[in-house]
């Protein structure tokens, strides 16, 4: 399988800063910030939902712990982030192995100025149309 993240586990473990039974934590190269972290398990799913509880439970326990060192050792805040995207081709920026992004941040920081800042452009208010159609559809 050509999986950049399969082929840390089998040929490139140099990589591998950090390991549990069922995760391994990598810097993410590229990366968007510095102390970009990238939380993986080793098992290779695509979405939350395919992983069994362990697994599931130590993914986010690690995810938190490294949150925690972020904004004790460097950081005064810190983005976490998971993407479930399968009609963007897999490559360089996207593989298709489960991650759960770790970016430092700080206030008006690179990433704000270069990408955020243009967050108010996307943001629209609520419609009564969509508040309907998505409430009753979540709630059930
Ligand atoms: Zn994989």
């Amino acid at each position: 399988m050509n999986c950049p993240f399969c082929n840390i586990i089998t040929d490139g473990t140099e990589r591998i800063i950090r390991q549990t039974e069922y995760t391994f934590t990598v810097l993410s190269n590229p990366r968007l910030v510095p102390g970009h972290l990238l939380v993986v398990p080793k098992r290779h799913v695509e979405k939350l939902s395919e992983l069994k509880k362990e697994e599931r439970n130590e993914l986010f326990d690690e995810a938190i712990k490294l949150e925690e060192k972020i904004l004790k050792y460097f950081a005064t805040g810190c983005d976490m982030s998971q993407h479930y995207r399968p009609f963007i081709k897999q490559g360089r920026l996207k593989v298709n192995h489960l991650h759960i992004h770790l970016r430092p941040r700080e206030l008006e920081d690179e990433f704000y100025q270069k990408v955020l800042i243009h967050e108010n452009e996307v943001f629209q208010d609520l419609s009564s149309e969509e508040f309907e159609k998505f409430s009753k559809m979540f709630a059930e």
